[in-house]
Order: C-alpha cells, then structure tokens, then sequence
C-alpha cells in the first residue's frame, strides 16, 4: 500500500514528489509517455525563478527529477493506462503492475495540438514553438508565423508583435473562430498579417539554423507558395490529458479535470490534481510546480486526517 502516487512527471508531478517526498511520505512517481513532460521539447527557459542566465528544459527537468530523488521519491518509467478511482484504496496500473495507494496525485499535463507533420516535429524548440509566452523573446526583430485561428492564435499574435516586425496569422478557413474583441484586436494591429485559406505543408530550415520559411498551400486554389519567417508558432489548441479519468473524476467541457476553488482537490477525497491538466488558463512551468507543491501539502494533510 503506498500513501501517495504521483502520475506524471513536469514540473507539478515533480514538485509534488519533491514536497511529498521531504514529508516523508515515500511517494512513487509514474513518468509517463513523455518524461520530464512539455518543457523536454523547448530549448532555453528563461522565465523559470532562480535561473538568472536561464536554463535549457530538458536540464530543468533533470535538475527536478534528481531533487525529488534525493528526498526518496521513487521515479519509474511506465504509462499509466487504467485507474480505479472509484473505490478507496485506489487502484493504478501501468504496464503489467498494479499499485494500491492510500491518495493519487494527477499530474498528466496536456499536450499542444501539432499539425502534423514531420518538420514540425524536427524543429520543434529550433524555430517552432507552442508557446509564445515561453519562446518570443528569441524572434526580437525578426519575421514569425503563428498558425490557428481562435483566442489562443490571437493572444499569442499580439503578444509576440511585442518582439517580432512582422507576424503573419496562417488559418485555413477565411474566418476566425476567435472572440470578436480578440479578432479586433488583432486586426488592429498593424504587425499582424492574414493569410487565409492556407495550411502549413512543410517548415524549412534545419536544427542548426533554425527555421527559414514555411511551404504553404492555399486550400481552395491549391495554390503553393513560400513565405520567410524565423519562426513559426502553433496555437490551434491544448488536449489536456486526461482520457484514462474521464467517467470516474469530474472535468469541464473541454476535459480539464475540476479542482476546488484556491485547491488541487478533485471531487473524491484523496484525488488531487495540479499543473496543466486543471488549468487551460496560465499553462507556465511556474504555476504548474506551484500547484504540484499545493497537491502535495493537501495530500499530506489529507492522509494525516
Ligand atoms: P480553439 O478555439 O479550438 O481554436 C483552434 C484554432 O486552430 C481554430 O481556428 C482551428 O481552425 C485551428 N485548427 C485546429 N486544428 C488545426 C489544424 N490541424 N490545422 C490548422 N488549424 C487548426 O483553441 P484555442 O484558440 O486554443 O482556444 C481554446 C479555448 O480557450 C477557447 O475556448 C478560447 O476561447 C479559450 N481562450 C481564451 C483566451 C482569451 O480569452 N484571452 C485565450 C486563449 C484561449 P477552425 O477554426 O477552422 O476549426
């Protein structure tokens, strides 16, 4: 019987394991598909506290990891693909195991929609990102595309005007799914360009150099072309991660599990949930490893009550 398993491994789940861990509650720590979680695919973080010339995502990740087994954390590789919420103690499995545990910590983060294609993949963190907040600061001066066509494609447009000359808003309808006060504002904004009717074929460019333009193909001529940009950002959605919960843990109606007000508490004593996969809104590294620490803390009160 274990008093706490933690799924999934950014910086929540860590910071989680890190608290539970110094509270000397053993906690085991469920990595995951993707190890080290979102920020594993950017190159430098410059906004994470306490790094003041920065430092790369994968060795935040690492340096999270290795604090969380210091306390006596127990990190292991495997996706968890069923849960047993249902019942107390819970039940978790991934691969052949099964474990039995006292409180269950959700930290499965949520994954940026790709468009879906190789290049994309290539130079993800070399010139393509999913996050403006995180990544803008590099294309100061430079030429970017942003692709997507609602609130989120709007926000990260504007934002990233603060930085780049130029931003083209690459969507493949002549519509925007955008909020009206969101698409005045982008229109109004001199920086911010449309192409309509177009998706992304092919990014150009290589890891070293980063990305030099963008293939595209308008859908209702077929028409190709290429435009040049250093950058291209996609913003067509977030999928938070949470299909093995769904039936038994309460979630919105775009899937993020609910947590109580100024809380990680889910609606089953026990369960809690932090970083991306209860929140659509903020999505930092920060604020996930913020509420990782809350996770733990209300755990650990819980399990003591
Ligand atoms: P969204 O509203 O689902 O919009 C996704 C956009 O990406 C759509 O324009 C969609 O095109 C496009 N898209 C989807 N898949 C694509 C693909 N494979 N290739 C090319 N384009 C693709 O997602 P979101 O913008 O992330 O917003 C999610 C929610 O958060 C919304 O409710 C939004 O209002 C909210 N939000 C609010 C704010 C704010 O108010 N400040 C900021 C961000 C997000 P189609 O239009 O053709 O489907």
């Amino acid at each position: 019987m274990r008093n706490m398993v933690i799924i999934g491994s950014g910086p929540a789940g860590l910071t989680a394991a890190v608290y539970a861990a110094r509270a000397n509650l053993f906690p085991l720590l469920i990595e995951g598909k993707e190890p080290g979680g979102q920020l594993t695919l950017t190159t430098l973080v410059e906004n994470y506290p306490g790094f003041a010339e920065g430092i790369m995502g994968p060795q935040l990740m690492d340096e999270m990891r290795k604090q969380a087994m210091r306390f006596g954390a127990e990190i292991v590789k495997g996706f968890v693909h069923a849960v047993k919420l249902k019942e107390h103690p819970f039940r978790v499995y991934y691969g052949d195991d099964e474990v039995v545990t006292k409180s269950v910590v959700i930290s499965t983060g949520s994954s940026a929609k790709l468009i879906g294609i190789e290049s994309e993949m290539q130079l993800m963190g070399h010139g393509v990102s999913t996050c403006a907040t995180c990544d803008g600061f590099f294309f100061r001066g430079k030429e970017i595309a942003v692709v997507g066509g609602g609130d989120s494609a709007m926000e990260e447009a504007i934002f990233l005007t603060k930085f780049a000359t130029k931003v083209s808003v690459i969507h493949r309808r002549d519509t925007l799914r955008a909020s009206k006060i969101m698409q005045d504002r982008a229109f109004a904004n001199p920086k911010i360009l449309f192409v309509w009717n177009t998706v992304v074929e092919d990014v150009l460019g290589a890891r070293q150099a980063g990305v030099s333009g963008l293939r595209l193909r308008n859908v209702k001529t077929q028409e190709l072309s290429e435009l040049n940009v250093d950058g291209l950002f996609v913003a067509i959605g977030h999928n938070p991660n949470t299909e093995i919960f769904r039936g038994q843990i309460q979630l919105d109606d775009r899937g993020y599990i609910k947590t109580q007000p100024n809380s990680t508490r889910t609606h089953i004593p026990g369960v809690f949930a932090c970083g991306d996969v209860q929140d659509p809104v903020f999505r930092q590294a920060i604020t996930a490893a913020g509420t990782g620490c809350m996770a733990a803390m209300e755990a650990e009160k819980w399990l003591e009550h």
